[in-house]
C-alpha cells in the first residue's frame, strides 16, 4: 500500500542554465521561508554539477547565509552546464547526495532546459533509489524514508520565453539594461542623423525586442516569431525609415532579436540589417550587440519582488504537496499559481517547433494575447504617418490632460494616445495644466510629430497640477470644450483627476456639455488609485527608491547604523511595502496599519538583540503618512535613544526623487497598453448614442473598464485610497523576508 508521502523535514535550492538578475532574491526567498517553515535548507553550489559533486557542494544555509544579495545580479551560488547530470549514472550521484542529507525537496531555478532536467531526475528519482540500495550505497531505510522527490520550479530566464508564468526571472531587469542603452544610443544617434541597429537577445522568443522596441520607441523591430510578409523586406523597412527622415526624425532605430528570420526561415542578422541600411539606403549607420550587458547589473524591483514571492509561493507548494507532480511557480495575471512544470516546458518548446517549422501565426498565438497586441501596437507607433483618415467615418475631436502629480509614463501614454487618435482618423486636442488650462482655454491640436520622442521622456510635457476646479470653473470648462467642439477627454493622471473627472459629471445637468465621454487612466506613483491593480508612474518610482536605498545600504554596512527611510505614498502604503519588499527591509511602516508605541518598542528592541549578535546595518521604511504623529524623524529619535549605544541611527527622507527621472522600461509598456485601450474606450463611447464615462486599469491582470460612477464607492470615505488594495496581502511575506536579527539583510 502507499503510503501518501510526509511533509518534508529539509529542501534542497539551486540555480541552474544561464544566469538571470533575481536568482539571488529567489534563493534568499526560498531559504527564509523554509526556515520559517522549520525545514533544514540546504544550498547547492554551481546548479546541478554541486548535486552532482555533493560534499562542500552543498551547504546548510542559514538567513544570514543569503543576507546582502538581494541587490546582486547573477546568483551568488553558481551556474554551470553540467555534462554529468544529462547521464543516469551523473543523476544517480546526485539523488545520493541528497538522500544522504536527508534532503528529498528539490527548488530548481532556472530555465527550460534545466527544469526539463530537473524533472527527468525526479521521474527516475525511485529507480536511482533502487540502484544505490542494490548497490550498498544506500541502506533500505534511507531509500523508503525519501522514496519520492517533491520538486518545484521557477523560471529564471531573461527571454521571458516560458509557458507557466507571464513574466521570467531576470527579464525585466533586461529590458532595463536593454532601454538604458537604447536611450543612451538616441541622444548620440540623433547628434549625427544616424541610424543603429540593436541587437537583443532571444533566440526563439521576440518579447525583449519588441518590449524594448515599444519601451524606447523604436522604429522598426525583427522578432522570430513574426517575420516579415513580404519578399523584399528591406525595401519596406527602407521605406518606413525613409518616411521617417522626411518628416524629420532625426534618427532610426531597428531592434533585431537574435532569432530573428525571414518567412522562410533565413535567419535575418544584425549585421545583415546594417549593410541595408549603410548600403542600400545610405544612411550612417552603426551596430551595437548588446550581448552579456543584458544579463548584468542589479535586479529591477520588479524581478526583486517576483522572485521574492515566487520563492515563497515554491516553498508553500513543497510544504503542501510533498511527492506531488512536480510544478512550476508563476504569475499569471498579477495571481501565484502552479502548473504542472512538464506541460510548460512542452508549450515553451512546442512554440520553438512552430517557428522552426514557420507555422508563425500559431507561434503568435500561443504567445498569448498581449504579444499580439503589443506587436500591432508596435506597428503603428513606428509608422512615419498615419492611415489616411476615412471619408466615410466621423472625425471626433478627442482632448487629452493630466491632473494630479507628476508621474513617470504620462508622456508616452500621450504620445501612443495621440498616434492611435490620427491613425483611427480622429482630431487630437492637448489641455496644457491640468484643469487650470481647461479653465483658461489651453488647448491646442497635436499632431503626429508633436510627441516625436515621448517615448522615453520622464515628467508630463503637456504639465499637470493638482487644481481642483470649483463653483464658475466648470463654466469655464464648458465653454472651453464647447468652444474646441471636444467630443471626449482622455485624462491621464491620479487622484485629483479622478475627482474632477467625477464632479465634472455631477455639474452635467448646469453644463450639460460636462456630460461628455471621460476616460480616466491611473497614472500616479502612489499606486492609490480604484479600479487598477497598477498605476503608471509605481513601478519607476520603485526602482528610485530601489536604487537609492541600495546606497543607504552600503552606508550603513559600512558604519554599523540603522536607517530610517521615509518613502511617498500620502495615505497608501504601497511604495513603502513593496520597496520594503525590494530592498529586504526589516520593518515596514504603513498608513493602512497604523504605528503603535507596542510596535515601535518591539521593533527598537528586536534591532538591538540583532546589532548585539554582530548585525552591521538596520534598514526600516516608513511610509509618508503612516502615523501622524511617529513619524520618520521621531523614530529615529526613539531608536536612537534606546539603542544603548549599540548602533546609531539616521533619517532619510527620499523625496521628488521618487517622482523623478525617465520612466521605467515596464511603466512605458504599461502606458502603451492603457493608452492605447482607453483611446479606443474613448472613440467607442463618443461614437455611441448612450456615451458613458470610465477609469480604466488592470483589474486581475487583465484591463477593465469601470464606470465613472463608481468612484466614490471605491475609495476609502477619510483616506486618499482604493478600499480594495490586493497588495496588501504580501505584509505577512515581509516580514518573514526582513527576518530581523539577522546580521545583514
Ligand atoms: P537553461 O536551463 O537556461 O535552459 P541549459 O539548457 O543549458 O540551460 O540547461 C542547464 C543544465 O540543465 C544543463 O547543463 C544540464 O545539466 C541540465 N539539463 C538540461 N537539459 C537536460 C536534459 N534533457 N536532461 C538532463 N539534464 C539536462
Amino acid at each position: 500500500m502507499l503510503r501518501t508521502p510526509q511533509r518534508p523535514t529539509s529542501l534542497a535550492v539551486l540555480t541552474s542554465g544561464g544566469d538571470a538578475a533575481g536568482m539571488n532574491a529567489a534563493v534568499r526567498a526560498v531559504v527564509r521561508a523554509g526556515l520559517d517553515a522549520n525545514l533544514t535548507v540546504y544550498t547547492v553550489f554551481e546548479g546541478f554539477q554541486g548535486l552532482v559533486d555533493g560534499g562542500e557542494r552543498i551547504k546548510r544555509a542559514t538567513s544570514a547565509a543569503v543576507g546582502g544579495i538581494l541587490h546582486q545580479g547573477g546568483t551568488v551560488l553558481g551556474t554551470a552546464r553540467c555534462q554529468e547530470f544529462r547521464t543516469p549514472e551523473g543523476r544517480r550521484r546526485a539523488a545520493k547526495n541528497l538522500v544522504e542529507i536527508g534532503v528529498d525537496a528539490l527548488v530548481v531555478i532556472g530555465g527550460d532546459g534545466s527544469l526539463t532536467g530537473a524533472n527527468l531526475f525526479k521521474e527516475e528519482w525511485r529507480d536511482h533509489l533502487k540502484d544505490l540500495v542494490e548497490s550498498g550505497e544506500i541502506d533500505k531505510e534511507m531509500a523508503e524514508a525519501h522514496r519520492r522527490l517533491t520538486l518545484v520550479g521557477m523560471v529564471g530566464s531573461i527571454d521571458n520565453d516560458m509557458f507557466g508564468t507571464d513574466m521570467t526571472i531576470g527579464a525585466d531587469t533586461a529590458l532595463h539594461r536593454i532601454t538604458e542603452a537604447i536611450d543612451a544610443i538616441h541622444s548620440t544617434a540623433s547628434s549625427h542623423q544616424r541610424a543603429f541597429v540593436v541587437e537583443v537577445m532571444g533566440r526563439n522568443c521576440g518579447y525583449l525586442a519588441l518590449m524594448s522596441g515599444i519601451a524606447a520607441g523604436a522604429n522598426w523591430v525583427l522578432i522570430p516569431e513574426n517575420p516579415p510578409e513580404e519578399d523584399d523586406w528591406e525595401e519596406s523597412m527602407m521605406n518606413a525609415l525613409r518616411d521617417g527622415r522626411s518628416i524629420g526624425r532625426r534618427l532610426n532605430i531597428v531592434i533585431v532579436a537574435e532569432g530573428a528570420q525571414d518567412k522562410y526561415g533565413n535567419p535575418i542578422t544584425a549585421d545583415h540589417v546594417r549593410s541595408v541600411l549603410a548600403d542600400r539606403l545610405g544612411e550612417d549607420t552603426r551596430l551595437t550587440s548588446l550581448g552579456h550587458v543584458q544579463r548584468g547589473g542589479a535586479p529591477s524591483a520588479f524581478d526583486r519582488y517576483l522572485s521574492t514571492v515566487l520563492g515563497y509561493a515554491a516553498v508553500e507548494q513543497v510544504i503542501t504537496s510533498p511527492g506531488g507532480e512536480a510544478q512550476l511557480i508563476g504569475l499569471k495575471e498579477h495571481q501565484i499559481i502552479s502548473s504542472p512544470l512538464m506541460e510548460c516546458v512542452e508549450q515553451t518548446r512546442a512554440v520553438a517547433d512552430r517557428i522552426a517549422e514557420r507555422d508563425y501565426e500559431t507561434a503568435m498565438e500561443m504567445r498569448g494575447g498581449s504579444f499580439g497586441d503589443s506587436f500591432r501596437m508596435i506597428k503603428t507607433m513606428v509608422r512615419a504617418k498615419p492611415h489616411a483618415p476615412d471619408p466615410d467615418q466621423r472625425r471626433l475631436r478627442l482632448a487629452i490632460m493630466h491632473a494630479g502629480a507628476p508621474s513617470p509614463g504620462m508622456n508616452p501614454a500621450v504620445r501612443v494616445a495621440v498616434r492611435v487618435g490620427i491613425d483611427k482618423g480622429h482630431i487630437m486636442f492637448g489641455v496644457r495644466n491640468g484643469f487650470r488650462g481647461l479653465e483658461a482655454g489651453d488647448v491646442h491640436e497635436m499632431d503626429w510629430m508633436s510627441v516625436n520622442g515621448w517615448a522615453s521622456r520622464g515628467g508630463a510635457e503637456l504639465g499637470t497640477s493638482r487644481h481642483r476646479p470649483r463653483g464658475e470653473h466648470f463654466a469655464q470648462i464648458a465653454q472651453t470644450l464647447e468652444k474646441h467642439q471636444i467630443d471626449g477627454l482622455l485624462m491621464i493622471g491620479g487622484w485629483a483627476g479622478y475627482n474632477v473627472a467625477y464632479e465634472m459629471s455631477q455639474h452635467s445637468d448646469q453644463y450639460p456639455i460636462l456630460n461628455l465621454p471621460i476616460v480616466c487612466l491611473p497614472a500616479a506613483i502612489n499606486n492609490d488609485i480604484p479600479g487598477s491593480e497598477l498605476a503608471i508612474g509605481a513601478d519607476t518610482a520603485l526602482n528610485n527608491i530601489v536604487s537609492d536605498v541600495d546606497k543607504i545600504k552600503q552606508s550603513a554596512v559600512a558604519s554599523g547604523r540603522c536607517f530610517v527611510v521615509e518613502v511617498m505614498g500620502r495615505d497608501c502604503g504601497y511604495l513603502a511595502l513593496m520597496s520594503g519588499l525590494a530592498t529586504g527591509a526589516e520593518r515596514v511602516y504603513l498608513p493602512e496599519e497604523g504605528i503603535s508605541l507596542a510596535d515601535l518598542e518591539a521593533d527598537v528592541s528586536s534591532l538591538k538583540v540583532g546589532f548585539k549578535l554582530g548585525k552591521r546595518l538596520g534598514l526600516v521604511i516608513t511610509s509618508e503618512h503612516a502615523d501622524p504623529v511617529y513619524n520618520s524623524g521621531f523614530i529615529k529619535q526613539l531608536f536612537e535613544r534606546e539603542s544603548e549605544g549599540l548602533f546609531s541611527v539616521r533619517q532619510s527622507i527620499l523625496g521628488h526623487i521618487q517622482q523623478g527621472g525617465d520612466p521605467s522600461p515596464f511603466d512605458r509598456i504599461q502606458a502603451t497598453r492603457f493608452a492605447s485601450k482607453s483611446l479606443q474606450y474613448l472613440i467607442d463611447q463618443a461614437l455611441s448614442d448612450s456615451p458613458t464615462s470610465a477609469f480604466m486599469g488592470l483589474q486581475h491582470g487583465k484591463i477593465r473598464f469601470t464606470d465613472l460612477s463608481e468612484f466614490p464607492n471605491l475609495i476609502e470615505a477619510d483616506a486618499h485610497r482604493p478600499k480594495d488594495q490586493s497588495w496588501l496581502s504580501l505584509m505577512p511575506l515581509a516580514k518573514v523576508m526582513g527576518s530581523p536579527g539577522v546580521s545583514a539583510l
